[in-house]
């Protein structure tokens, strides 16, 4: 118990880290980077809603919707979402990813899908993702709500069903939609040069299960290329819920558990970032994959292993979800604005920090251990590029968010002398020469394994 009363002066003291510039005194790095914090405030209200009003214009966006028409249908949406976002900026890679998708489920016939992706590179090709899906849904009679119901079937397998029925879409989800294509301007037109790769992608097929993101993300896994982290919006821009309750300074953040996965250390760095640089924005961290009965792309990325979250807004209007009656005066534009800067500031602070440390070896065993002395907590992990600075967090077991951390030099171990592994949850975050931190690696206690004992009958 002696280390107690250390544990409170610690984290005040190290909270600041200390970079040595060459011949110069030692420099504090603030929390904020001024970079970012102007990177947040350019996100832009009016672009946004400009964006949902010609998104809303075609009509539909059903993903086996009119395919040739240029004014109404996916095709035209598509080619516009496209075309915008070559024109945001000549630094973006902008490209179709096209699958074709077998008949399955509520793909009732051949489809060639098409995601639109813009890719601003990085230094390195670590890949962070900021995703809305720009198909839209109108279920006929009741949408969503009758959906809700107890014993609802899905009309989409339906072979009458019309796939061209006005589905505006407005907020599910051409507000992630538009907060995604803002975010691939705001990005680009920084100048700011970040370590990690980002990757703004519409998606589409979202409404038939998650179809455009898994094909994706089964591309990817195929490749062996990770995501390191999904920034997924479905939603977003609605602040008045259809039980009256208004609410537009909270988000909710979805990330399925365990909850030491990576998906739930994004979730508690998009807490963090967003008190630094969207103060008066509350972040709702929500323990779970998502609302019962509901999903998102997310789940296509955290099925293989990749990180993700999903923001939703606060209070949500199900009487207008998939139906003709989800139009643009169902959407906050400021609303859907700030969540566009909690956005902002997250990615773009995991993107200019080092990638995580790698907490376990290449057997996936946790570097954890109780050495020297048998009683202590050794954490070592493997370097991340670009690190100056690592940060040791730990905290009770039964507690979800960390209580203590300590700001240690460029080094790939550390001890905590007497502090017994099972007790607490450590993990590690790689810090870079501008002070921004990773993601936190957290170590996992191993699911032990124990075949049934065998009994004589
Ligand atoms: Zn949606």
């Amino acid at each position: 118990m002696r280390f107690l009363p250390r544990l409170i002066v610690l984290p005040v003291l190290l909270s600041f880290l200390t970079v040595r510039a060459a011949g110069a005194q030692p420099v504090i790095a603030p929390d904020a980077d001024p970079r970012v914090a102007q990177l947040v405030a350019s996100v832009s209200q009016d672009r946004l809603r400009s964006l949902a009003t010609t998104l809303v214009g075609f009509g539909t966006r059903e993903t086996m919707s009119n395919t040739t028409s240029p004014t109404r249908g996916i095709g035209a949406a598509r080619q516009w979402i496209l075309d915008e976002l070559k024109r945001s900026s000549p630094r973006l890679q902008v490209s179709f990813d096209t699958h074709v998708i077998a008949p399955q489920g509520r793909i009732t016939a051949k489809t060639e899908l098409r995601n639109v992706m813009a890719v601003l590179p990085g230094r390195t090709a670590r890949r962070i993702y900021i995703t809305g899906h720009y198909d839209s849904l109108n279920l006929g009679a009741g949408g969503q709500q009758a959906l809700n119901a107890a014993g609802g079937s899905n009309p989409q397998a339906n072979a009458n069903f019309n796939h061209d029925a006005e589905a505006p879409g407005a907020n599910d989800d051409g507000s992630g939609t538009v907060l995604t294509m803002e975010l691939a301007r705001v990005f680009a037109e920084s100048g700011l040069q970040f370590d990690a790769t980002l990757v703004f992608m519409c998606w589409s097929g979202e409404e038939q299960g998650l179809i455009g993101s898994a094909a994706h993300a089964q591309a990817l896994a195929a490749q062996k290329i990770a995501i390191e982290a999904n920034l997924n919006n479905d939603i977003v821009g609605n602040s008045r819920g259809g039980n009256g309750v208004v609410d537009a300074e909270t988000v909710r953040v979805y990330s399925v558990g365990p909850e030491d996965s990576m998906s739930r250390s994004l979730a508690r760095y998009v807490a963090r970032v967003a008190a630094i640089y969207v103060p008066s924005h509350r972040i709702r961290l929500m323990a779970r994959e998502d609302r019962f009965g509901r999903g998102s792309d997310h789940s296509s990325m955290t099925k293989l292993g990749f990180p993700a979250v999903v923001f939703r807004e606060a209070n949500e209007s199900f009487s207008k979800q998939h139906t003709a009656n989800d139009t643009l005066d169902g959407v906050d534009f400021a609303y859907l604005a700030q969540n566009a800067r909690v956005n902002a500031a997250v990615a773009a602070s995991i993107a200019l920090a080092p990638a995580a440390p790698a907490v376990v070896n290449d057997r996936g065993a946790n570097l954890l251990t109780r050495g020297p002395s048998g009683y202590d907590a050794e954490l070592k992990w493997n370097a991340s590029p670009g690190a100056v600075a690592y940060r040791v967090y730990w905290r009770d077991t039964w507690t979800n968010d960390w209580q203590h951390r300590q700001t240690i030099g460029n080094a790939t171990s550390f001890v905590l002398p007497n502090v017994s592994i099972d007790d607490f949850v450590f993990g590690v975050a790689a810090v870079g020469a501008d002070g921004h931190e990773s993601l936190v690696s957290a170590y996992v206690s191993p699911v032990r394994q124990s075949a049934d004992v065998k009994v004589v009958k």
